[in-house]
Parts: C-alpha cells; structure tokens; sequence
C-alpha cells in the first residue's frame, strides 16, 4: 500500500493508447455538451467522432439523462439469469421494431466484443442445434475489427490485434479486405470496383467444403480500420454465395447500427440481409454500455425444441439488459425517432460528402472517402515513420479545438448526427488548416 494523490496518471493504464505520449501530455474531458465537449482547461472541443462511433445523438440528451437517474433510484439492478424486468422486454421489442424485417430477437450484452463472442458462439451452436455439428469453421476477413476478445481477434484481421496474443482460435479463415485504393481513390459513396472480392469465398469454400463452414462475418462498412467501404454488389455476392452453401452471415454492425449511413442499419442502407446483426454503441448512445445480438426467428427457433425447463443457450452476461442500460436504450431510441436522426444524417450525407472530397488537393492527401455520417481522410504515411503523420493531425486538430480519430495513416470522422451545417464546415476548414501545417 502506498499512497497516490488523485491526479497521478500512472495507476491507469488506458486501454489503446500510447500511455507514455499521453502521461506527458494528457487530454482531459470534463464535461459534455450536444456537439462539444469541454476540457480540464476549459476549452470547447468540437466533437467529430460522436466519442468513439457511439454518441450519435450528440452528448447530454435530456430525456436519456432523465431515464438514467430515474432508473437508478428505481431498479438499479435485477439478476440476469431466470429473471426479468420489464424495460429489456421492452426495449428488445423496440429494437426490433426498427431493425431489418426479418430480424426477430435480440441477445443482450454489454459492449461490441461481447456482442461479437456472441453471435458466433450463435453461429456454432445453431448448425449443432440442426444436427450440423461439422459446421465449425469462422471466416473474417482481413482489416476486419471484431473488437479484441478471442473469437474477435481470431476472425478480424488487424495484425497487431493478433499477433501477441498466441494461437487464437484454430479453423478460421480470413476473405481479402475490400480497399483497393489504386481503383477506387477519391471515389465518393460506395467504389465500383472489388465486388469480385467476394468471390474468395469460394475458394475457402472449396479447400475446406461448405459442411465444415459455419459463418462468414464481416463489417458491413469497416470502420475502425480506416473506413473501408464494400463495392457496389459486394456483400449482394457475399450474401448469395453464403445462402448458395448454407453458411451464416453475420454483419458487426457495431458502428454502422443505428442510423451512422442514414439508415436504421447497415443492411438496411445496402438492402442485404445478413442472418446475426452484431450492435452495441448507439444503442444506449454510448451513455451506458449495451450491445445487442439481433437474430432471425429460424435462428431463434432452432433452440426452442427440447425440454422446456432446460436451458436453451448456455451464455450470457451477468449484465445482460441490465435496468440502467435498458432506460439508457429506450431513451435513446426515443431521442432518435424524435429527432428524426437517421433521416437527418441521410439528408446531411452529400453536404458532408462535399466537404469531404473538398479536401481533395491538400497536402498528404491521398485518398478521401465518405458514406452517410462516415468520412475517411488518408494521407501520405511518413517514410520509416507510420501513423505519425495522422498523429500529428490528431493533436493538431485537438489543439484547435477538434477531436478526430485516427488509425494508422488515415483520419476518421463520424460526428454525432445532430451535427449542424456550420460544423461540418468548421470541421473542414480545421482540417484544412491542420493538413497544411504539419510536416
Ligand atoms: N465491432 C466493430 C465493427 C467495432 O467497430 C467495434 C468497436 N469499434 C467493436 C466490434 C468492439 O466494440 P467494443 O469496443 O464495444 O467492444
């Protein structure tokens, strides 16, 4: 035992950060507010990100407030397993009253990676459920990011994601990423080209036959690693291929749910119609953690059979539709049909999308690519020096009272749908200034 003041930054170790640069030089968030946030200092820092893709109703909504505080002294917790409560009844029925058609139960969890664990231990546990028990194999896809537990980083494909951490999961195989920046740079909204790409999934299918195969899982727009689109007809050929030998597919619609491409979700923005649909984020706008696995009924109902006392799934979360994150869920859900929020970021989309590709010409500047809410910015990397150019931009931007992300040499931005026309400018002509100013 020792004693630390509060202020010593050392105890944390922050999670995807590099804790040295940022011990030496911290950026603190205090307070939150619509579009902005407000540092330790007391600057107002516009937020481009919506915080990390999830608060897509900007920060401080009254009514999810309200529904959190009123929770809290109502219901804070109930058990999870055996028993109820009425409000993740409620919100499951919400939830699927806007999610695709066919979609007809949720499984709740508590973040994107769980959501992820989750779907494919569905996956698995369904073909067993039909007898199909050789169906075992997971297919991801390379830059995919399914969030960083086990089954995650085994079907993902960011190599720093995977490559410290041992053997993974055995019997998966990874379909090639879709960005072919020679082809389709500066394209705006979906590329032409790479819809063929989809057809690697014949190949694996036939090096290990489609009775070994359980699910292919894919972002239906990638985002984390740099804003990856599919090409037009790419997941129509993925989703065709995968029904012609009985395989799952599962899209992550970890950012791309609940309204981030001007559409409830993905599938409903690329008209495919995936069998699991992995959520969390704007689900309780990332106010409490929540994530949600959507399922189909044929899904659903393939565990329904068998004894009626017994348990059909053995899996769940201690916090599974915990009481504050339903409130948190609800209200949300309300604050977005309100607001009308989805349609809003479909009627911003080509205002963004302009101020976008307006960046076209700048220095480092090499690609610029853009859907719904959603906009990508790749510059350049510096030789013998990845990801310090977009770094620079980073700290940059913050400095100048933006906040944008990056990942390796690429700048991602996906601000709260509420934004307005002048932020959006103002988030152009920060990034107009900051790409002229670093090295
Ligand atoms: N899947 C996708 C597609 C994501 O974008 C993310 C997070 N960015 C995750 C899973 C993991 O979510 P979490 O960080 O909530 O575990």
């Amino acid at each position: 035992m020792s004693h630390h003041s509060p202020n010593d930054l050392n105890a944390f170790w922050m999670p995807f950060t590099a804790n040295r640069q940022f011990k030496k030089q911290p950026r603190m968030f205090v307070a939150a507010d619509g579009m902005y946030y407000t540092t330790n200092d007391n600057r107002k820092i516009l937020d481009g990100t919506a915080g990390l893709w999830c608060c897509n109703a900007g920060h401080k909504r009254p009514k999810i407030v309200e529904a959190v505080q009123k929770q809290v002294a109502e219901l804070d917790y109930a058990p999870a397993f055996q028993m109820g409560h009425p409000k993740a009844f409620e919100l499951a029925n919400r939830l699927i009253d806007i999610a695709p058609d066919h979609m007809e139960h949720v499984f709740y969890t508590n973040s994107g990676s769980e959501s992820v664990e989750t779907a494919l231990k569905i996956a698995l546990a369904y073909h067993r459920a039909r007898g199909d028990a050789g169906r075992t194999r997971l297919i991801g896809r390379e830059r995919g990011y399914h969030g960083v537990n086990f089954g995650g980083i085994s079907v993902g494909g960011i190599v720093n994601n995977r490559k410290f951490f041992g053997s993974l999961l055995t019997g998966v195989d990874h379909l090639p990423h879709t960005h072919l920046p020679d082809r389709n740079a500066f394209t705006r909204g979906q590329p032409e080209h790479g819809a063929y790409l989809a057809d690697d999934l014949e190949r694996i299918v036939s090096l290990h036959g489609a009775e070994t195969i359980a699910a292919v899982i894919v972002e239906p727009m990638a985002g984390s690693t740099g804003v990856l689109l599919p090409p037009k007809g790419y997941l129509e050929r993925l989703r065709e291929i995968c029904t012609r030998h009985g395989i799952l597919l599962i899209f992550d619609e970890v950012i791309t749910g609940f309204g981030r491409l001007g559409a409830g979700f993905g599938a409903d923005y690329f008209g495919v119609k995936p069998d699991l649909m992995t959520t969390a984020k704007g689900l309780t706008n990332g106010v409490v953690p929540m994530g949600a696995v959507f399922a189909t009924a044929e899904i659903h109902d393939a565990f329904m059979t068998g004894l009626e006392n017994a348990i059909e799934l053995f899996h769940g979360y201690t916090y599974s539709g915990n009481p504050i994150a339903a409130a948190a869920g609800l209200a949300t859900l309300d604050t977005y049909r309100d607001e009308r929020l989805f349609e809003r970021a479909a009627d911003l989309a080509s205002y963004w999308e302009d101020m976008l590709h307006g960046l076209k010409g700048l220095p480092h500047v090499i690609d610029v690519r853009n859907l719904g809410l959603i906009g990508a910015i790749e510059l350049e990397p510096i030789a013998g020096k990845p990801t310090e150019r977009a770094f620079n931009a980073f700290l940059k931007s913050y400095d100048k009272g933006l906040l944008i992300r990056t990942t390796g040499d690429i700048i991602a931005l996906s601000p709260p749908l509420i934004i307005e026309k002048h932020e959006i400018d103002r988030i152009g002509e920060t990034l107009s200034e900051v790409l002229g100013q670093i090295e």
